[in-house]
């Protein structure tokens, strides 16, 4: 089945979820939010096509990755041929994180969305809103974006959040005494 993407995969990324990951970056967007850290992904006829065999194979050739990460773009446009992927993700033993600018709920409302989010194991969801915007959340751009336990989620029928993630990080701003710098 053919995916466009905006780019190769990029292994090795320790920003796009928990461990060591493999990120798809997958072209087409129209969320539209303000301040999107990657407006060159939002064009539907931008990036390149290719195959979900191909992106298989390669997934199937790498070593020391905890996981996949759908990112883009907005991986929910090209929801049969990300559940392709996540499918052989998961059989060779990959966990499955997933960025969209979607809420939950709004997934929830098609079987297709369903039958993928059956494979992904953390869904980071809703648009990035430049007012919430904030450095000290962990995986996500702004305040308002859920870190989601799907597997949880699904049984419960409701939103499940992965409790560390909830809310802000502390962030120690406090000059550090005499005796604690170094130079
Ligand atoms: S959903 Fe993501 S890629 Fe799409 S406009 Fe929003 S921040 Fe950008």
């Amino acid at each position: 089945m053919k995916i466009r993407l905006a780019s190769d995969l990029q292994s090795d990324s320790i920003v796009d979820g928990e461990g060591i990951r493999t990120v798809i970056w997958t072209q087409g967007c129209s969320h539209n939010c303000l301040g999107c850290h990657n407006p060159a992904t939002h064009d539907f006829k931008g990036g390149f096509l290719t195959d979900t065999d191909e992106i298989n194979k390669e997934l199937s050739l790498l070593e020391a990755q905890t996981g996949i990460t759908f990112s883009g773009g907005d991986p929910l446009f090209q929801v049969e041929a990300c559940t392709e992927i996540a499918k052989h993700a998961k059989e060779i033993g990959m966990d499955i994180w997933c960025y969209t600018g979607f809420t939950f709920e709004e997934l929830m409302k098609s079987d297709k969305n369903i039958e993928f989010l059956k494979y992904v194991d953390v869904l980071v969801d809703g648009k990035f809103i430049m007012a919430e915007r904030s450095l000290n959340v962990d995986f996500r751009g702004s305040r308002n974006q859920r870190i989601i336990d799907v597997p949880a989620s699904l049984e419960a029928g409701k939103v499940v959040l992965i409790p560390k993630y909830v809310g802000e990080r502390h962030v120690d701003v406090s000059i550090p005494k005499k005796e604690h710098i170094y130079i």
